[in-house]
């Protein structure tokens, strides 16, 4: 009994000391989100990727995606400046630059002056970046994040800007634009000249040798490449090799942007199994950029979609094993857009919120100004 008030005294005494007692006051329980600042950010966008297609491919894969292992959903609104229904360009533009802007718009405000994208900002910063698409390198995505023109399909114009900006990775289609132009420029030249080494489709992805110093291109198709179930088969390589390339590159931290372009082109043709195989190939690479970020544990990895496409339903005549799907139309729609992320910065994407906060929360996490 004698020896219990000896030790209470001397444990009073051990917490009265004036570190304790200050560290009680100065720190507050407060419900503030605790931000870790990434050293690389991987965005991945499934073009016309919904909920509902994210349903869909959830189900026809033995009901399991990816997307489960990502802590924080939040979700985001996806009107343009011009329209309620965005397209790609729009859309791509607002997580690229913060910006709302016009249907059709690549990389300017909407006013149709150029606003600097987050790609350029981290290139100038010292970053590793990297473009990877399933489209054209050209088309509205991808070249949201590196040029800038009011109007999407001026191909060769948005090519140019390619050289404006030293993108260090990028890999898609639409080598056509680079090389057989109206201006007659040879860009692909212009590219090795600057230290670039390109591959082509003549060389299938997995058998190109990344170089060990200076920048990678790999034109995988003259204008857009093949859907995943007609036999391309790049997307899932080029991420994986652009993460190691990118995350080797430097020492500053890396901005990798991955596109599955075809989603969309399943929505707009109304065909099921286009979408079903588009996600499915795109899930595969969302698991392989996960589980490198895990292993990485300075990565924040951002999963999301433009807009959706097509309206797709699953109908109730449905099983998991045999889905009745429809559409509702050929184009996009206004329905608003998952957000998936997880790593350092991951909590800022929680809650709903404008498309053009996505760039806000990427500068945010990075505390970038
Ligand atoms: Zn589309």
């Amino acid at each position: 009994m004698k020896y219990i008030p000896i030790v209470m005294l001397l444990l009073l005494a051990a917490c009265k000391t004036p570190d304790v007692v200050t560290q009680a006051v100065v720190e507050p329980r407060e419900n503030k989100v605790e931000i870790t600042k990434p050293k690389n950010i991987v965005l991945l966008i499934g073009d016309g990727m919904g909920l509902s297609q994210i349903s869909a491919g959830n189900y026809d894969n033995d009901n399991q995606t990816a997307l489960e292992g990502f802590p924080v959903v939040g979700i985001h609104k996806c009107h343009s400046s011009s329209k309620l229904v965005t397209d790609s360009a729009a859309a791509a533009t607002s997580f690229a630059c913060g910006v709302k802007t016009f249907n059709g718009a690549i990389g300017v405000r909407a006013d149709s002056t150029p606003v600097q994208t987050i790609l350029e900002e981290l290139e100038e910063r010292g970053f590793s970046t990297g473009l990877v698409a399933t489209s054209t390198i050209v088309h509205a995505t991808p070249a949201s994040f590196i040029a800038h023109n009011e109007y999407r399909k001026n191909y060769e114009a948005i090519a140019l800007d390619f050289l404006e900006t030293e993108v260090d990775y990028f890999v898609g289609g639409g080598k056509k634009y680079f090389d057989r132009r109206e201006d007659e420029r040879d860009l692909i030249a212009e590219l090795k000249a600057r230290d670039y080494t390109v591959e082509d489709y003549l060389t299938d992805f997995k058998d190109c040798e990344l170089p060990a110093s200076g920048n990678f291109a790999y034109f995988s198709a003259d204008k857009d490449p093949l859907p995943y179930d007609q036999g391309r088969d790049y997307l899932v390589d080029a991420s994986k090799a652009g993460l190691s390339f990118l995350d080797n590159h430097g020492d500053q931290g890396m901005f990798l942007m991955i596109e599955g372009s075809q989603i969309d082109w399943g929505g707009h043709a109304n065909t099921p199994s286009y979408v079903l195989t588009e996600f499915y190939e795109f899930d595969i690479v969302i698991q392989e950029v996960l589980d490198w970020a895990k292993e990485d544990g300075e990565t924040l990895v951002i999963v999301t979609a433009d807009h959706e496409t097509g309206g797709l339903s699953i109908r109730e005549t449905s099983t998991m094993d045999s889905l009745d799907i429809e559409f509702i139309s050929t184009h996009h729609t206004a329905t608003m857009i998952p957000v998936f992320a997880y790593g350092p910065g991951s909590d800022l994407f929680s809650g709903i919120y404008e498309n053009t906060a996505i760039y806000d929360k990427m500068r945010q996490a990075l505390q970038l100004d």
